[in-house]
């Protein structure tokens, strides 16, 4: 077959130009990448033959070896691992299948957009941040060559490029299996071929690899490991550095920040494994991929078995990274055998266990810092509150909560130590974000009688508050719904205009007053409402919006429709409720009482009022033209009363 020509993906041809072109000081990242690359390659055909012995029989020792030729200005990393295909080649060297990678071309060409001539520098940073895997190579050659050769397989393949939009491909021997990625440096990159250097690079970023890294000089035939070369979560913990934790940490997650927590332990008795974890300390890109896939891996006595086992972990901690080697399964556990394995069901319960203890520690001992950590996951991490029944009481315990009766975050515990004595339930608020709930009409009487609301902004809410229901015996309840009560609590700070719980008879005399005003607001708005109220919640606004009792939550439905999971004529009318003290709706009353049937004023107040609603909830109004209309009319008689 002659040589074949491709082009790259066009995000391919894009990440590569950044990377040719960027000044990043770590160049010498790319050596960690490609033997990261290397040792997943054995780690995959490892695993493969527990099932398929004979690929590696005539060679089951599996390395890494580097080859460096100073005359020639190369740099070659070799290993036996599982090596590639033709079709595998293309697709794999010639795509970005990381959604990490393609992330960072989305960010980067962003950043460009943003601030011409700055973007260049921020792409930098981000290469430090992100990782570009294979491509990184081409931050130090001008040319790649690719020999490889699949494991099984007869024919060898050779892919080569000078990254600049296309590649290459030809057939070739190679006398066994597995991938040499030779690199012809730049002048300016001739650091690389140099032993002393090579093996620092070896030993700072690859010290973890499990499988022997070796370092062979081009002719003198003189081989030299530079790695540790055991699997690093056997080791004992104080023989292993902060800098070999972190570096471990951006193999195994594929990801470049520090980590946020790690647990390591080794579990021995009835059931013995070792667990490596890591918690991030920022949010990996498909944390809210709709698979929802748990990403630790799992080997079985050091070997690599899969990265995608559902069984290991519940899927609310999928932000977690390491590995979990376990003593117990069996070497050849087929990934249909996960599901009904006991062992790892134990393994799940008992990290699940693990995690929760340690979370809850950070959480009463470093509270800032557990709130950077709830601030990325807290999200996730409250699926499991309506998920795993189990867990859910000590989920609860370490889940925390943004609150109008506390500056940072806070717990239920300390919600329910601060509630007023006679108060009935634990309120809270659902909506996009913190600051506009904060201002909802709908907390101004609870502002007033200074109860504590909490304020829920993430959507997994909607799910969980129904489910959990009560908090030690205290039902939660929503602020935004008909039955909420505060009339038994003596008011707070309660301002002059609310006050409705001084004068319990000067209420009512309120309420019978605006009857007639309600009954006209009922009969002008019809079907657009499911009822008129009296507010007792009100003291600043005229109207606000509540969800009847039993009706689906404002905020859920709005989430819901957003998706289009509800179609506009599903929503349900909304409870108007008014403010007897305000100024407007006595106004309101006083017209009414001098006209007699139905006032044209009054009729358009009903309208603007329950739009205006509309829109403090952020949503728009039903009838713009109406709208605008109402309001001109309104303005001119205003304007007309002031002539
Ligand atoms: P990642 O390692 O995160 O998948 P890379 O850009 O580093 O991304 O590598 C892309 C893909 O190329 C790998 O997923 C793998 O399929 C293939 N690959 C790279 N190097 C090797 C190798 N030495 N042996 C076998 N496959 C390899
Ligand atoms: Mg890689």
């Amino acid at each position: 077959m002659a040589k074949e020509t491709f082009t790259f993906q066009a995000e391919v041809s894009k990440l590569l130009d950044i990377v040719a072109h960027s000044l990043y000081s770590h160049k010498e990242i790319f050596l960690r990448e490609l033997i990261s690359n290397a040792s997943d390659a054995c780690d995959r055909l490892r695993y493969l033959s527990l099932t398929e012995p004979e690929l590696i029989k005539s060679d089951p020792g599996f390395r890494i070896t580097i080859t460096a030729d100073a005359k020639a200005r190369t740099i070659t990393v070799s290993d036996n691992g599982i090596g590639m295909g033709r079709d595998e080649l293309t697709e794999t060297l010639g795509t970005i299948a990381r959604s990490g990678t393609q992330a960072f071309v989305e960010q980067t060409s962003q950043a460009k957009a943003k601030v011409k001539g700055k973007g260049e520098n921020e792409a930098i940073d981000l290469i430090g941040q992100f990782g570009v895997g294979f491509y990184s190579s081409f931050m130090v050659a001008d040319r790649v060559e690719v020999v490889t050769r699949r494991a099984g397989e007869e024919q060898a393949w050779l892919w080569t490029s000078d990254g600049r939009g296309e590649f290459t491909i030809e057939e070739l021997t190679r006398p066994g299996r597995g991938t040499d990625v030779t690199l012809h440096l730049l002048k300016d990159e001739k650091e690389f071929v140099e032993p002393t250097r090579i093996t620092n690079i070896v030993k700072t970023y690859s010290d973890h690899i499990s499988i022997p890294i070796a370092l062979t000089g081009k002719g003198d035939g003189e081989e030299k490991t530079l790695n540790t070369a055991s699997a690093l979560w056997t080791r004992d913990k104080k023989d292993i550095s902060d800098d070999q934790y972190r570096e471990f940490y951006h193999h195994v997650a594929h990801a470049f920040d520090d980590p946020w927590m790690r647990l390591h332990n080794r579990v021995e008795g009835v059931l013995a494994y070792t667990n490596l974890l890591f918690i991030p300390s920022t949010r990996p890109f498909d944390l809210f991929h709709p698979d929802r896939k748990t990403q630790v891996k799992l080997y079985v006595k050091r070997v690599f078995i899969t990265d995608n086992c559902e069984e290991l972990l519940p899927s609310y901690f999928r932000f977690m990274r390491g590995v979990v080697d376990s003593e117990d399964l069996p070497l050849n556990i087929s990934r249909e055998m996960f599901q009904h394995n006991p062992a790892l069901a134990k393994i799940k319960k008992a990290l699940t266990k693990r995690l929760i203890g340690e979370l809850k520690k950070s959480a009463e001992k470093k509270p800032d810092d557990y709130a950077v950590f709830w601030g990325n996951f807290g999200a996730v991490l409250k699926e499991g509150l309506y998920e795993d029944v189990d867990n859910r009481d000590k989920l609860l315990e370490i889940t925390r909560f943004k609150s109008t009766g506390s500056d940072g975050l806070t717990s239920l515990e300390e919600y329910a130590n601060r509630m007023k004595p006679v108060q009935e339930a634990i309120y809270y608020i659902t909506g996009e974000d913190a600051e506009t709930l904060v201002g909802s009409p709908q907390l101004e009487g609870f502002k007033a009688k200074d109860v504590e609301v909490l304020l829920l902004t993430d959507p997994v809410d909607e799910f969980w508050v129904p489910s959990v229901g009560d908090y030690r015996e205290k039902p939660l309840k929503s602020a935004t719904r008909g039955d909420v009560d505060l009339s038994k609590i003596k008011g707070g700070k309660a301002k002059k205009k609310g006050g409705n719980d001084k004068d319990k008879k000067k209420d009512h005399k309120a309420d019978n007053a605006i009857d007639p005003l309600i009954a006209a607001f009922k009969v002008a708005l019809g079907t657009r409402v499911k009822d008129v109220r009296a507010s007792k919640r009100l003291t600043d606004s005229p109207v606000c919006l509540i969800a009847d009792e039993g009706d689906m939550d404002i905020h859920l439905e709005r989430m819901l429709k957003q998706h289009k999971q509800l179609q506009e004529g599903d929503m349900t009318p909304r409870v108007l409720e008014i403010n007897p003290d305000h100024a407007l709706i006595k106004g309101l009353t006083r017209t009414l009482s001098k006209s007699d049937g139905i006032d044209a004023t009054v009729e358009d107040a009903a309208f603007l009022l329950l739009d205006q609603a509309h829109i403090v909830e952020g949503e728009s109004v039903s009838d713009p033209a109406a709208f605008s209309r109402r309001m001109s009319t309104l303005m001119e008689a205003g304007l007309r009363g002031r002539a």
